[in-house]
């Protein structure tokens, strides 16, 4: 197919993120990835801001990875997981365990990050189901918060801006407190926990966990907050008697600077989502972690089984890109290469505080955000971005960047100028 054929069809019948059929909104083919470039069909060459949202943190078509799943696919490409195991899970399983906080100690596959939110919001009320405490069913969160998109996940994301409020009369129906305003590096004062101590007080008894993103809240607006508020949230989740479940699946993997956010708080949560990054991008994989407690605790009520289990739970190709994805992660200088990002997006986007069109800009480990006063117009800012040759996806206000901790110096500051002239000249 010629590039007009394609851009033709898909046009007229196939279905992109958050858009529409013949929105005429622009995309664009993508011919092959290598490293830290998108190639497009027309031989443009793209430097990738955005490691395909979080995913591809090692860059594209990398060696290891690539083997990684050829070996695997002699072996099998997939086995139902139900009454069978095979080592690609159990290895992964056991690096997830090693590597997340310590009271983390099993994992539930699942094959995106929204399903992985169902899975730790069904294990949180079957938790209270089998501890003989049914009343507690509800889900507390902060606003701002994303969570993926289907319905349990729908509830917990901002209900304004979560960008699914048309739905709000057929999710359930959860408590929203005010996203903490004190900002990553500063302390958190008693009146920005008090909204979640409150609610916490008076509604223990029906709330089975507290749900948020740690430090970084991703999609529902790239706000980054206060390691003291998550801190000061444990302490009260612990003396109410409610869960803590985190969702780790854009900050995970090293991407703030640690190797999972809560570590900036040094606390771990009960239930812990992890996708994204987990396998490199390869392959759809997420995984929800829980204590021994929690997971003896459904064993031992009513049925005695957790209810849940997709066809492709823990397929093996995923699996084994997973455990290439982690190896690669931990056996690299993935820190020294964040804190080495992090000073290069600082110092490349943070001229823009200058322009009139910009509010903030921030950055923390591998994410850098500049924040514009107004929605960017994505028929004019993505060509642009596109002909000053990065790949970056702005939404709302935002124009932010995550690239793969491969990326070089050079190719950070190529990425951050693009940026900064994009803004001059049409933000
Ligand atoms: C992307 C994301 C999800 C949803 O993951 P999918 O794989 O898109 O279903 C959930 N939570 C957070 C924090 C995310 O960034």
């Amino acid at each position: 197919m010629n590039q007009e054929q394609i851009m033709a069809l898909d046009n007229s019948l196939v279905w992109h993120p958050y858009s529409s059929i013949g929105s005429g909104l622009p995309v664009f083919p993508v011919a092959s990835a290598q490293g830290v470039r998108l190639q497009l069909s027309d031989g443009r060459e793209l430097i990738d801001g955005m490691s395909s949202w979080w995913c591809a943190i090692h860059g594209y078509n990398h060696p290891e990875m690539n083997l990684a799943i050829q070996e695997q696919l002699k072996q099998m490409s997939h086995v139902m997981f139900g009454g069978l195991t095979h080592q690609p899970a159990v290895e992964l399983a056991a690096k997830l365990v090693e590597m997340t906080p310590q009271p983390l100690q099993t994992v539930f596959f699942a094959d995106s990050g929204s399903v992985s939110v169902e899975v730790a919001m069904k294990m949180a009320l079957q938790y209270w189901h089998s501890k003989g405490q049914p009343r507690k069913q509800r889900f507390l969160t902060i606003r701002n918060g994303y969570h993926g998109d289907t319905f349990g996940a729908m509830s917990v994301c901002d209900p304004v801006n979560g960008m699914h409020s048309i739905f709000s009369g057929a999710v359930a129906q959860q408590i929203f407190v005010d996203s903490p305003s004190c900002s990553f590096g500063k302390a958190c004062s008693e009146s920005d926990i008090a909204p979640m101590a409150r609610e916490l007080a008076e509604h223990h008894q029906q709330i089975a966990a507290v749900i948020l993103e740690p430090i970084v809240q991703g999609a529902g607006g790239m706000r980054f907050y206060s390691a003291d508020y998550l801190q000061q949230l444990r302490e009260l989740c612990d003396s109410h008697g409610v869960l803590l479940i985190l969702d780790e699946i854009a900050t995970g993997f090293g991407r703030t600077g640690r190797m999972f956010a809560c570590e900036h708080a040094d606390i771990s949560p009960d239930i812990m989502c992890v996708g994204k990054a987990l396998t490199g991008g390869y392959m759809t994989l997420a995984a929800t972690l829980t204590t021994r407690e929690i997971s003896e605790t459904i064993a031992d009520g009513e049925p005695g089984l957790f209810m849940h289990g997709p066809t492709f739970m823990a397929n093996p190709l995923a699996c084994s890109a997973g455990l290439a994805s982690l190896r690669l992660l931990t056996d690299s200088p993935w820190h020294t290469r964040v804190s080495k990002i992090e000073i290069s997006l600082y110092h490349g986007l943070e001229p823009c505080r200058e322009l009139e069109t910009v509010t903030d800009v921030r950055v923390l480990g591998a994410i850098g955000v500049v924040e514009m006063m107004e929605p960017v117009d994505m028929r004019t800012i993505q060509p642009a971005l596109v002909e000053a040759g990065v790949w970056v996806r702005p939404f709302g206000r935002l124009i932010y960047l995550m690239p793969p901790y491969i990326m070089n110096d050079k190719d950070l500051n190529t990425l951050t100028a693009a940026v900064r002239d994009v803004i001059n000249t049409i933000g």
